[in-house]
């Protein structure tokens, strides 16, 4: 154990400290890449020992996220413990909690895990605004809600959905028993259809000392519901997304990166679509961008480290290489102005994010 600094919540890590990270996907990876460069060590906890995140790291623990007793003999190893992704069981996140600091803790796995409890919280507490959405646990309260919400409206499980999956729209009455049937018998939230004109999202971290960065606004678009590009800065970045974003952050009184997604009207407004309690793949392109990443960063608040530069030098187009996408690589490996990140993923499958690139312009 290396911490230097040992007052309970207040841990500071010193180099040479280990970080414990909950899953090993390629946001594990690019965590423990940004730790190795602060000569920090990271622990994995992954389902699987060929996760991508096991080449890079000095250790992997593999485990079920479900086992409480691994994840604690697991937490007694590291320094601090943070996870890179929001559906680790909160019984488990507690347990690591109990024996070392969890960063971010378990309540902002408490609100992300379920729309209903993140909506109501962000309504609610926080006092931002959301799209209009009810509690749905049978066909009959489903036909309520869509009257209440009115055509068109969105149907998603309130737990488990991602790049959308667990979500039906519904566009007319005739749907309703249909959208259920598909989604059934998972608890759902009925959401009111935002006919947004564009999505931005906000990457943002806080520090164990409450200070709060955030990186610029950055614009993103999907394809098939997962994400296919983002921008940043995004044009028209009037700072209240930043606002908000720093108020949810206070809220849940969180150390670590967190992206807030939004959905932005046409005459400005932002409505909270949803959070991730983690690094985010809209905050990608800081990675090339010339200031501090968003792994650096969410590593640092781990640490209990001063937060880095958030400012870019330059304009980036982050873009995901999606599937077979990742078969041009050496092709974008040529250009001088494409910075390509690979997952170390050996198995190509429709819809799996194998890497990204980052094409840079000269200045912001
Ligand atoms: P989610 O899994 O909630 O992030 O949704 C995935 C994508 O579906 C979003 O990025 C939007 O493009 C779209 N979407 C989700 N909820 C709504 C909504 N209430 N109104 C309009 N579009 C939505």
């Amino acid at each position: 154990m290396n911490a230097v600094s040992s007052r309970g919540a207040q841990t500071i890590l010193a180099p040479g400290s280990t970080i414990g990270i909950l899953g090993g996907g390629q946001l594990g990876r690019m965590l423990a890449v940004a730790a190795s460069r602060l000569g920090l060590n990271v622990h994995i906890y992954s389902p699987s020992a060929e996760c991508p995140a096991a080449p890079v790291a000095q250790t992997v623990s593999v485990g079920a996220f479900d086992d409480v007793e691994a994840i604690i003999k697991f937490a007694k190893t590291c320094d601090a413990v943070t996870y890179e992704f929001e559906n680790v069981p909160a019984v488990s996140a507690k347990g690591a909690s109990s024996v070392t600091p969890l960063r971010p803790g378990a309540r902002a796995l408490d609100v992300s895990q379920d729309r209903l409890i993140e909506k109501s919280f962000l309504r609610a507490q926080v006092g931002v605004e959301v799209a209009g959405f009810e509690d749905v646990n049978s066909v009959y309260d489903l036909k309520r809600a869509v009257k209440r919400l009115g055509l068109p409206c969105v149907l998603k499980t309130r737990r488990l959905g991602y790049d959308g999956k667990g979500q039906v729209i519904i566009r007319s009455e005739a749907e309703i028993d249909a959208a259920w049937t598909t989604l059934a018998p998972a608890p759902c939230i009925l959401e009111a259809f935002i006919p947004f004109e564009r999505e931005v999202s906000i990457v943002a971290a806080r520090g164990l000392d409450g200070q709060i960065k955030a990186y610029p606004l950055t614009e993103n678009v999907h394809r098939n519901h997962i994400l296919h590009t983002s921008t940043a800065p995004a044009t028209q970045d009037n700072g209240s997304a930043a606002k908000i974003a720093a108020k949810i952050l206070d809220h849940l009184d969180y150390v670590g990166v967190m992206g807030v997604e939004f959905f932005q009207m046409t005459d400005g407004r932002l409505i909270v679509n949803e959070i991730a309690p983690r690094v985010h793949n809209s905050g990608h392109w800081t990675q090339d961008a010339g200031c501090t990443d968003q792994f650096e960063q969410h590593i640092r608040a781990v640490a209990g480290w001063p937060l880095g530069d958030t400012t870019p030098r330059h304009r980036v187009v982050m873009t995901n290489l999606i599937g077979d996408d990742v078969e041009a690589w050496a092709t974008l490996a040529k250009d001088p102005a494409t910075h390509l990140h690979l997952y170390g993923k050996s198995e190509i499958r429709e819809g799996r994010k194998m890497g990204h690139i980052n094409r840079i312009s000269p200045s912001t």
